[in-house]
């Protein structure tokens, strides 16, 4: 099936500041067509680089993840904010537009060697991401690709990125 995912995307002006345009990915996730399609393309993705585990951060790396490991029948492994995980974490602190964050994966999420395609519904300025696959690095993961619904290409996140394949299925 043919889909121009850009029709499921909302383009929402001013938010959540003035002068920003959100995309909004809801209406391509309540689609149950362009929903499946999107996933089964990325899953053919992860196919071709041999991915052994899906990791996205919270929460729409987990919207986009989750049915791709599924399909894939491999695990999915959650970065997550501060204080969500309940065991032993590693963690990387990050840079935003104003101030830092930190993104934590539980310790044994990724096994040493393990091949693992990164995900996420959205690539910005590509912190989010790259914050991501040095978690999974930590870990010993093998990042063996990118993949993500957007990729809003004027913020330049893939320079952030550029060792690392990438998949997109959208770009602005
Ligand atoms: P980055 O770290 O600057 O690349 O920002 C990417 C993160 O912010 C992702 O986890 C996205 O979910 C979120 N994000 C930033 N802008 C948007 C947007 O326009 N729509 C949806 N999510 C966004």
């Amino acid at each position: 099936m043919s889909i121009n995912y850009k029709d499921y995307i909302a383009d929402v002006p001013d938010f959540p500041e003035k002068g920003v345009i959100f995309r909004d990915i809801s209406p391509l996730m309540e689609n149950g067509a362009a929903y499946a399609c999107a996933t089964d393309e990325i899953v053919t993705y992860a196919k071709s680089k041999g991915a052994e585990m899906i990791c996205g951060p919270e929460a729409r790396g987990f919207i986009v993840g989750c049915p791709v490991a599924y399909k894939l029948g491999v695990g999915f492994a959650p970065a997550r904010k501060k204080g969500k995980l309940p065991r032993e974490t590693v963690s990387v602190n990050y840079d935003l537009e104003y101030g830092q964050a930190a993104l934590y994966m539980h310790e044994d999420a990724v096994k040493p060697g393990q091949k693992v395609l990164v995900v996420d519904d959205l690539m910005a300025t590509g912190g989010t991401i790259a914050a991501t696959i040095e978690l999974v690095e930590k870990l010993g993961g093998i990042v063996v690709g990118t993949a993500f619904l957007i990729e809003l290409k004027d913020l330049h996140g893939r320079e952030k990125i550029k060792d690392y394949d990438m998949f997109t299925l959208m770009q602005y």
